[in-house]
């Protein structure tokens, strides 16, 4: 008998499944909306001028590549805390946060997990219903027994505000809640300023730990209107983490690079947090990439390099936003019987759009047209080219 007769196939991810089926799919007008990647107008993953640049200059230096500190780069972990916290951020000038690099923003949220498990062994941990698909696992595969709260209403394609802070009262005091800080994956819906302040106060009221993972600052509104939340809760006293990533603002995916920032409640308590935080580290991978974090933190750091990028992130945001205008304008104008104007009020990549299960099937056998069985849509993905075909599709489904 072999070692391995009785290991059980595991189940195949669903999203990165459908991508197998979408490579597989002959018809030469297919479009691929399951995917969670920024694509530009001609439908390819930019590769930002500001990290090019970054890259050369890299590359010209031939930098010896020795290891790493175990939290990584100095010069990318203060640039990421500026980012999210602000640059005049009182939390940061008292020491009191502390940030180590990551590999991407799973990475952060794993040792975020990992952690918080050797400080709250017996916590539940609470995450949005629905969520990232990964959120679960993650947390699960730490430990921790997840539960969902209430937070999508198909009913309005907005937020149950009070589900969501009735569930977050009746949590176990002192529970992890995960929160998606802004561009909600996989719905597109985020808290309002008003529905932010709410849930920290049940937060603040139960003990509870928040743990905000932003994944797309700067897709939304902006990068500081983004980090909202990040910096309400920074005003609020509260102990929290943060994890970041910077595979979508940077376009930088492969690479790997996001950042775990834990809120304490003075520099000699961060000081032992961070010696405890290497200690995941140091027994998970021992210390960080090179290449990424180097190239983010050139960028960050060096003052055109920081406009150009921000001019790139600006564009990208455009063209989503632009691309939800033109898809409810284009679906009403086909004559859709349904309003799809919600699709616009959404932000970052996706949109809950509403299609069912059936709906989607049917999109994908008779149109060529991939999207997640949630009714998930990239809207990244949408362009000029491709949006009439899938808009006039979307109406012969419904
Ligand atoms: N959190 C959320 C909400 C995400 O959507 C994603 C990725 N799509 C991640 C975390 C993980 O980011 P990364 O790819 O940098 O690991």
């Amino acid at each position: 008998m072999s070692l391995f007769s009785a290991v059980e196939m595991a189940p195949r991810d669903p999203i990165l499944g459908l991508n197998e089926a979408f490579n597989a799919d002959t018809r030469s007008h297919k479009v691929n909306l399951g995917v969670g990647v920024y694509f530009t107008e001609e439908g390819r993953i930019p590769l930002l001028r500001a990290v090019a640049e970054a890259e050369k200059a890299r590359i010209e230096a031939h930098a010896p590549r020795g290891y790493l500190p175990i939290e990584g780069i100095a010069a990318y972990d203060s640039a990421v805390q500026k980012l999210l916290f602000g640059a005049d951020s009182a939390l940061l000038a008292e020491g009191r946060v502390v940030t180590t690099q990551a590999v991407g923003g799973t990475g952060a949220l794993k040792t975020g997990a990992d952690f918080l498990k050797r400080l709250l062994p017996n916590a539940v941990v609470a995450i949005s219903d629905p969520s990232w698909e990964n959120h679960r696992a993650l947390f699960e595969s730490a430990g921790f027994p997840v539960q969902n709260y209430r937070y999508y209403d198909a009913a309005t394609n907005g937020v149950n505000r009070a589900g969501l802070l009735e569930d977050l009262q009746n949590l176990p005091a002192r529970s992890v809640v995960v929160l998606h800080a802004c561009c909600h994956n996989p719905t597109g819906v985020d808290l309002s300023l008003d529905d932010w302040k709410a849930v920290l106060e049940v937060l603040r009221e139960r003990e509870h730990v928040p743990f905000l993972d932003i994944a797309y600052q700067g897709f939304g509104e902006g990068i500081d209107q983004d980090a909202f939340a990040v910096r309400l809760f920074a005003e609020s006293g509260l102990p929290f983490f943060v994890s970041s990533s910077f595979s979508k603002s940077f376009s930088l995916y492969g690479e790997r690079v996001g950042a775990l920032s834990i809120v304490t409640a003075s520099k000699e308590e961060a000081g032992r947090v961070l010696s405890q935080a290497k200690r995941v580290i140091r027994t998970n991978y021992s210390n960080p990439p090179t290449h990424g974090a180097t190239v983010v933190a050139n960028v960050l750091n060096s003052p055109e390099l920081r406009t150009l990028w921000e001019e790139e992130l600006g564009e990208m945001r455009q063209r989503i936003r632009d691309m939800r205008l033109a898809m409810v304008e284009q679906l009403a104008a086909q004559g859709a019987k349904r309003d799809f104007s919600f699709v616009a009020r959404q932000r970052g990549m996706f949109s809950y759009s509403g299609l069912t299960a059936e709906q989607v099937e049917r999109l994908k056998n008779e149109f060529a047209i991939y999207a997640v069985g949630t009714g998930r849509i990239c809207v990244a993905a949408l362009n000029r080219s491709n949006l009439d075909a899938v808009t006039k599709a979307i109406v012969q489904v419904l």
